[in-house]
């Protein structure tokens, strides 16, 4: 029997009996969000430095995307696209022009999103580029994160996310991050080479920055040899990098863009693939879709989420703020011993901590942060990424590396 209020301790003892163990939380359980704060069961309030894995751009519960949310579950939510919708073809045009793109396909999570640009760009290298008949290759790069689907999956190297989910899908090759040469040369060696896709900024991998002019080279080889020049947005886009997109910095506008997580403001799974004309006119109807893709919730969710981002100069804030954010981190890893280095663009940043005498600190920090009342998750062990909602104030962010100060003094 369920009984009205549980205990955070009895919520996180459901999950573990019930819920399957394929994640590691932290020990806190949240019940409510407004702005940058999230407050567990027991009413305490934490800046939250994750937004979802950057999904919540625009900020918890934004009451401007939640009133669309509302209002248009109470007209209409699904349809299917065996009929049209009074919301999508709104919202189509709505993106499209955002981005500058002639077509967009809507899709639900990151995953779909990039399975529907590697299925796109296939198809287009088959009836476009002429390749042979399952010879298409598609570049991707090593400490990729695109997703867990099989497909994806086949061209990790991160070993827990692909052990023992073979056999696996063929047509990809790996080659370093950030290493022009070996996309040249790559590219040179095989003709049946159809896409690079790449984050513009590795964001799971623990916000890894390539070289300056790293995109836009890479953008003018993939033009040179008419392969398609696919970007995984998912995470660094729609303002989160400081740009609207990841790609801007070098004005590299890429043939297939992938989009998710902050397109609906966190508050509906919702992503995109936005491409040209000629790209997209290779998919005719009934090869490829989804049941809930483009319908009228998510299409009248992402309008809103992206005039949040638009409105509220979301990009710009990023951008200012991220240099605060690590003008301040570089000084604490002046004196530290144990915070070394930050990296990032915008508000998508990583402290990278010094674990060589204890393993498990960056997840220690963690802890003691969320008792401190802030929310941050490490990856890959000795990284702490720091990414809070973009709409947080420049007085809140200086509270903020004030706590994250006091919290690695702690374990200085
Ligand atoms: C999160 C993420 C994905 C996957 O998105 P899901 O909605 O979890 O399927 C894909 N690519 C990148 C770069 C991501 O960060």
């Amino acid at each position: 029997m369920i009984k009205s209020k549980l205990t955070a301790s009895e919520l996180m003892e459901l999950e573990k009996k019930y819920g399957a163990h394929n994640y590691h939380p932290l020990p806190v359980v949240l019940e409510k969000g407004e702005g940058v704060f999230v407050w567990d069961v027991d009413g305490k309030k934490y800046f939250d430095f994750l937004s979802a894995y950057s999904a919540v751009n625009q900020g918890h519960c934004h009451p401007k995307i939640i009133n669309t949310l509302v209002e248009q579950a109470h007209k209409l939510t699904l349809t299917s696209r065996a009929f049209f919708n009074s919301q999508l073809g709104k919202y189509e045009e709505f993106i499209t022009q955002y981005f500058g793109y002639d077509k967009v396909l809507p899709m639900n999570t990151g995953a779909e999103a990039v399975e529907t640009a590697i299925k796109l760009c296939r198809k287009w290298s088959y009836e476009k580029k002429g390749l042979p008949e399952n010879s298409a290759q598609i570049v991707v790069c090593e400490n990729n994160f695109h997703g867990r689907t099989t497909t994806i999956v086949s061209f990790s190297i991160d070993r827990d996310a692909y052990n023992n989910y073979g056999p696996f899908t063929p047509g990809f090759i790996v080659i370093p991050y950030n290493d022009v040469d070996a996309l040249e040369k790559t590219i040179k060696e095989n003709p049946n080479i159809a896409g690079f896709l790449l984050e513009p900024i590795q964001g799971e991998a623990g916000a890894y920055v390539p070289d300056e002019g790293y995109l836009k080279k890479c953008y003018d080889i993939c033009k040179q040899y008419n392969v398609l020049f696919i970007a995984d947005e998912v995470q660094t886009g729609i303002a989160r990098t400081g740009k609207l997109l990841a790609c801007d910095y070098e004005e590299v506008h890429p043939d297939i863009l992938i989009l998710g997580k902050a397109l609906s403001g966190g508050v509906y799974p919702v992503s995109a693939v936005l491409t040209s004309n000629d790209i997209m006119e290779v998919l005719h109807p009934g090869q490829h879709g989804s049941t809930f893709g483009g319908n009228p919730l998510a299409a009248a969710v992402a309008i809103s989420a992206l005039e949040v981002i638009r409105d509220e100069n979301l990009a710009e804030k990023s951008y200012i703020l991220g240099e605060i954010f690590r003008n301040e981190m570089k000084k604490l890893c002046e004196k530290s011993k144990i915070a070394m280095s930050v990296r990032g663009k915008g508000l998508l940043n990583a402290l990278v901590i010094n674990n060589a005498d204890h393993e498990n600190l960056a997840w220690d920090i963690c802890v003691k942060l969320l008792e401190n009342g802030l929310l941050a998750k490490p990856t890959h062990t000795n990284i702490i990424r720091f990414a809070p909602p973009l709409v947080i104030t420049e007085l809140q962010l200086i509270d903020c590396v004030e706590i994250i100060k006091e919290t690695i003094a702690l374990f200085e």
